[in-house]
């Protein structure tokens, strides 16, 4: 029998749930058992696909192509649980299938409701993944914060399911805010209480509280908690800041949560003590004895969670590297107002990511030219490929004009343009290259180098695509293809020679990344970078 944990938030929103759950996930998984974990998200959006990343932050992109929440991105940083396009479920998502599933008439002669079909619909969806993944621990957070309209739903149906799953099978967990308040030099239990009040009001009594802190919560400030609140004074857990993410599981840990939710599921497990994250990962993620410049040239800058993914596999590739990887963030607007050079003197490495539309692809493309022309070590993601394709076209292959389709529909030298297949779709949802994708590697390549491998699978979210008709051009002026999917003959990787690293990729690889296994292309970009004196 599958035991269940759902994760609940209050007070305020962006609480670090996702990262709650990751590390729940991850102190489970030493002590041997299976989890794999899910997010129950309450929009009405069949999935983020669709959204600005200025509304919804970066969207994770799984290994089957399905388009997802960022949570799960921490999911798989922390766990080795693999999650795809069931582990992350969506009111669209829910009201669509009941929908359909109404119009071909499967419901007849029933009126339609909430409770109890939609509550149905949501918890044969948990226990889907519970069984497609085979987990004995499925960890299932629901966004939003208590209180939310649109999240009763999912709160019911998690209520529901200790009603129907067991009372020791079902765990509820709540995280929540103690704010500390400057003037009166106190932290405040009132906002957790409400909030524990209103899931109680819904029927969910949580058997532990994670208390985000900027304080120490003492004894006494515990004790109030458990008792307004109704839960164990041990499963009070303090979440007190930290200097980094990759620490939580051992705060978690040290609170002995792994054992108080194993009691509560009545299960006896091997013991861990997680030695290997402290000294593989926190250790090393604290206390780096080098620093490097790196920038990020992109356009949704202002937002941390845009390039959520990109910035932890940086993170992921100082912890290789023995080093602090410092994140310039530079809007790829700027280009118009501000030289290249005065933009980025001070960088030791440029990575221009994905996105989509023609705003700041001009600044992208000088960012890109300045590190070809500067030898600065260089990382192309997507779109970021494109641009150096571009670049590579323009200034080196003499091609003024070049462009993408996707900017330029006329353009006279359509560098990168779209496949027969893509031309037709007509829905923009769901419908790019997505997921991962077989790519064979060129021997003596940067690329085969750095993944010291013929063969890689890595994951995809794109329409465009390099268009072969340059590539022996290309070739002939130095571009080196290293990288392709052999079934469609379509480029994968691109890089140049004479250069200390200047690699540029299709895929999406921070998608992959790792603090205890850094994805290669970051680790060796960071590792370049590290070598050019500033
Ligand atoms: N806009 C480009 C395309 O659709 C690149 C997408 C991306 O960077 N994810 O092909």
């Amino acid at each position: 029998m599958p035991k269940y944990i759902f994760v609940t938030g209050g007070v305020i929103s962006s609480l670090g749930k996702g990262i709650t759950c990751a590390s729940i996930g991850r102190i489970l998984e030493s002590r041997g058992l299976k989890v794999t974990l899910m997010k129950l998200d309450p929009y009405i959006n069949v999935d983020p696909g669709t959204m600005n990343p200025y509304q919804h932050g970066e969207v994770y992109v799984t290994g089957d192509g399905a388009e997802t929440d960022l949570d799960l991105g921490h999911y798989e940083r922390f766990t080795s649980a693999k999650t795809t396009k069931f582990n992350n479920v969506t009111t669209g998502q829910i009201y669509n299938a009941v929908i359909s599933r109404e119009r071909h008439g499967d419901y007849l002669g029933k009126t339609i409701q909430v409770i109890p079909h939609i509550t149905d619909e949501i918890k044969q969806r948990v226990k889907k993944v519970a069984e497609i993944s085979g987990a004995d621990v499925i960890i299932v957070e629901i966004g939003g914060t208590v209180g939310d309209i649109e999240g009763l739903p999912f709160l019911e149906a998690a209520r529901q399911f200790r009603l129907d799953a067991g009372h020791n099978n079902v765990l509820y967990v709540h995280v929540t805010l103690i704010p500390f308040i400057k003037v009166a030099g106190e932290i405040k239990t009132k906002p957790t209480q409400h909030s524990v009040g209103t899931l109680r009001e819904i029927g969910i009594q949580p058997d532990v509280l994670i208390c985000r802190t900027e304080k120490p919560l003492i004894e006494d400030v515990k004790e109030k908690i458990s008792l307004f609140c109704n839960v164990r004074k041990e499963a009070v857990i303090e979440a007190i800041d930290a200097d980094s993410i990759y620490q939580i599981p051992l705060v978690f840990k040290n609170q002995i949560l792994d054992e108080i939710i194993l009691s509560h599921f009545n299960l006896i497990c091997k013991f861990s003590d997680l030695k290997d994250w402290g000294k593989n990962v926190v250790e090393p993620a604290l206390k780096p004895s080098r620093k490097v410049s790196i920038a990020i040239v992109g356009k949704y800058i202002a937002l941390q969670d845009a390039y959520k993914s990109i910035y932890e596999a940086l993170i992921h590739a100082g912890i290789s590297n023995d080093a602090k990887v410092e994140v310039e963030k530079i809007d790829s607007e700027d280009f118009g107002k501000k030289s290249a050079e005065k933009l980025l003197r001070n960088t030791s490495g440029i990575l221009v990511p994905g996105g989509f539309g023609l705003r700041g692809v001009e600044g992208k493309i000088r960012a890109i030219k300045f590190a070809r022309e500067n030898k600065i070590p260089f990382l192309g993601l997507c779109l970021g490929m494109q641009c150096a394709v571009i670049e590579f076209a323009r200034n080196v292959c003499a091609l003024k004009e070049a462009n993408s389709t996707e900017f330029r529909p006329k353009t006279s030298y359509p560098v990168i343009s779209l496949l027969e297949e893509q031309k037709k779709i007509k829905n923009l949802g769901g419908t790019m290259r997505l997921g991962s994708y077989p790519c064979k590697i060129k021997k003596n390549t940067l690329a085969y180098r750095v993944y010291a491998k013929k063969l890689i699978g890595e994951r995809h979210r794109h329409r465009y695509e390099f268009n072969n008709k340059y590539k022996k051009l290309f070739e002939k002026k130095g571009m080196v293809f290293s990288g392709i999917y052999q079934k469609k003959n379509l480029i994968e990787m691109v890089e140049l020679k004479n250069h200390p690293y200047f690699i540029a990729v299709q895929f999406h690889p921070e998608f992959q990344s790792k603090p205890d296994k850094p994805h290669p292309l970051f680790r060796e970009f960071v590792s370049a970078a590290l070598k050019i004196k500033k």
